[in-house]
């Protein structure tokens, strides 16, 4: 690994490629194939008019990245978001295609976004951005072309529509989005899935290393559908959660604070600010709060070389998508903080995705228990392949990236194409 990383600030698709660069290197690729993966294949950047309840026009910015599909059909999300610009959907499409090469699911990688913000608008107007968007990208979507899913902003119900508007064009196709309702074809465990995939993954890689999770002091930053899922599952391994927050803002309780009460504060508060028996704290101070596991499970790039000295915890796992800047990841590994990388841990979501395309694909509808154990399984089995080369190349990160990389260029090369 080089010891050298570049500074903060950085782009997001600029920090995605260092990751790359680091491991196509280690691997020796060509510089050709680096170009290849390096890149996106495809770009689509569509406007996404919308009439607006009071009869104005709204012209949103829409995009649909394709990464790389040699491993199979485009997969990931589709956020809606102000930062949804097309160098961040771009990083975000690198990393769908490592995550799932990691995890070893059949699909390439893509991701999708339109800049907006979603908690502006009501169900009628979020309604008809998301036809306009489907229809202007859905000659690129396809059950075995490019199938979306939730991301930041969008929902199940996003994926409905998502669906219903492809399927006005070309008949109905559930297998076309995942993340649907249950009632239209969803998968059982989705929901969770991003959540307890990230929990299941810590705690294989615990075991791993002989490190012990009960009574850990968790702070999780985020409380949408990883953070929340995260949460309960960490409770019941014995982990306390001292602090959680939300986009309003953070609470604090040294001693943990009770996550069935705050479901229930959150239910009626849409926050979980102003919790009974907890200290405000902010966003950027949750960060660097005593505790041993520290969670980023929201934005991107909310540890940096700014904060990256003040953090406390001995251990980060990565529920978000590229919580962590280049130049915060060098600090944090010298100084001996295990980072459990975005590509290994959050892909739990996308590894229930394809478990529900394969049940749409079959019209054949699998229990509960039969997805998590799956899912079980192909954490466990990525994790351990990861662990396993961790100890020549340093990092879990580094190690992540490595295997995604060779497996995807071994796709590459085996299908002739260049
Ligand atoms: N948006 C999720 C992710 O970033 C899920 C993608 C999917 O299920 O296709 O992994």
């Amino acid at each position: 690994m080089n010891s050298f990383a570049p500074n903060d600030p950085i782009s997001s698709f600029e920090a995605v490629s260092w990751f790359f660069e680091e491991a196509a290197n280690y691997l020796q690729l060509s510089d050709g194939i680096k170009d290849l993966l390096r890149n996106p294949w495809r770009v689509i950047h569509t406007q996404v008019p919308v009439r607006m309840n009071d009869g104005k026009i709204n012209v949103f910015q829409g995009y649909r990245v394709q990464h790389n599909g040699a491993r199979g059909p485009y997969k990931g999300g589709i956020r809606f978001h102000p930062d949804a610009t097309r160098d961040d959907v771009t990083a975000l499409s690198c990393l769908m295609t490592w995550k799932n090469a990691l995890a070893d699911v059949p699909f390439g990688g893509a991701k999708g976004g339109v800049q907006c913000d979603p908690s502006k608008m009501d169900l009628v107007e979020l309604n008809s951005l998301t036809r306009r968007f489907t229809q202007n990208i859905e000659h690129i979507l396809g059950p075995n072309r490019d199938i979306p899913a939730p991301d930041m902003g969008t929902n199940s119900q996003v994926m409905a529509w998502m669906m219903d508007a492809y399927g006005q064009i070309n008949g109905h196709t559930p297998s076309i989005v995942t993340g649907k309702p249950i009632e239209l074809g969803g998968s059982y465990g989705r929901e969770a899935a991003p959540g307890k995939g990230a929990v299941i993954a810590l705690s294989v890689w615990a075991k791993l290393v002989n490190y012990e999770l009960k009574d850990r002091k968790v702070a999780i930053q985020g409380f949408g559908q990883v953070g929340k899922a995260a949460a309960e599952n960490l409770i019941k391994l014995g982990c306390i959660i001292v602090a959680i927050s939300d986009v309003n803002g953070g609470i604090y309780n040294s001693t943990g604070l009770n996550i069935d009460r705050l479901n229930e504060y959150f239910q009626e508060n849409q926050t979980v600010v102003g919790f009974e028996s907890s200290d405000a704290v902010s966003n950027r101070e949750l960060i660097e709060l005593p505790c041993d596991i520290l969670v980023p499970a929201a934005i991107s790039e909310v540890i940096n070389s700014r904060n990256a000295n003040s953090i406390k915890a001995n251990v980060i796992l990565e529920g978000a998508n590229y919580p962590v800047t280049p130049a915060a990841d060098k600090i944090l590994n010298e100084s001996g903080v295990a980072i459990l990388p975005d590509i290994l841990v959050n892909a739990g979501g996308v590894i229930v995705s394809y478990f529900e395309w394969v049940q749409n694909t079959q019209q054949f509808r699998w229990t509960e228990e039969h997805v998590n154990r799956e899912l079980e399984r192909y954490i466990n089995d990525s994790v351990k392949t990861a662990y396993a080369l961790s100890g020549s190349v340093q990092t879990l990160r580094h190690a992540s990236y490595i295997v995604a990389v060779e497996r995807v260029a071994r796709a590459v090369e085996l299908r002739g194409f260049v």
